[in-house]
């Protein structure tokens, strides 16, 4: 990331501030239900390895959250094999890339229970605007971001997201979460 490594103590704030509302919601979720499912997983731990948390302190994370519900025993069993070897620190170690809007979009629809996927294309319309007004969108935004969802330019509503959001115009359309986030970061910290 532009900021170089982002550490434990950072994450809140910048879930709030940096992050797409993908993240925002695997993020939330996670802190409400201290789990997420494999895809969710997937998803949100290869972001934070790509804003440059260090796999000491992803384990933390993980582990804090997991373990409010099962005991450490099971957690290092079960999950904490599957973070490093997202780390690529296990198996062939594969060196896993955060993955793109493109695949969010297109591949592991999400299913009951599961808060990965682009809120965009993947969250019921009243629900999304429900989120963009608590998320102090104006309704003439709102309006504007549903308009690309309605024709399924989902990218596009998310860069208007991110416009209104900063108090910018976007240099390009968001195409990566780890993009959204690298941009925000430069808008917010100059
Ligand atoms: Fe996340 Fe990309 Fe969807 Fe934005 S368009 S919410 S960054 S998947």
């Amino acid at each position: 990331s532009v900021g170089g490594k982002v550490t434990l103590d950072q994450i809140d704030g910048l879930s709030k501030t940096s992050y797409p509302l993908c993240m925002r919601q695997l993020h939330t979720a996670m802190k409400e239900n201290h789990h997420l499912k494999h895809f969710g997983r997937l998803q949100y731990g290869l972001f934070i390895k790509g804003i440059g948390l260090s796999l000491e302190e992803a384990l933390i994370f993980w582990r804090s959250e997991f373990t409010k519900l099962m005991d450490v025993d099971k957690f290092d069993k079960q999950y904490a094999y599957n973070i490093r070897h997202s780390y690529g620190k296990e198996g062939k170690r594969q060196d896993y890339t955060p993955y793109s809007c493109m695949k969010i979009i297109m591949t592991n629809p999400p299913g009951p229970g599961d808060h990965h996927g682009c809120p965009f294309r993947h969250t019921d319309a009243d629900l999304l605007r429900q989120r963009l007004a608590a998320y102090r969108i104006p309704k003439k935004g709102i309006d504007e971001i549903m308009e690309f969802v309605k024709e399924s330019h989902y990218q596009l509503a998310c860069t208007r997201y991110f416009e209104l959001t900063h108090g910018v115009t976007a240099s390009s359309a968001i195409n990566h979460p780890n993009q959204y986030f690298d941009e925000s970061r430069q808008v917010l910290q100059d």
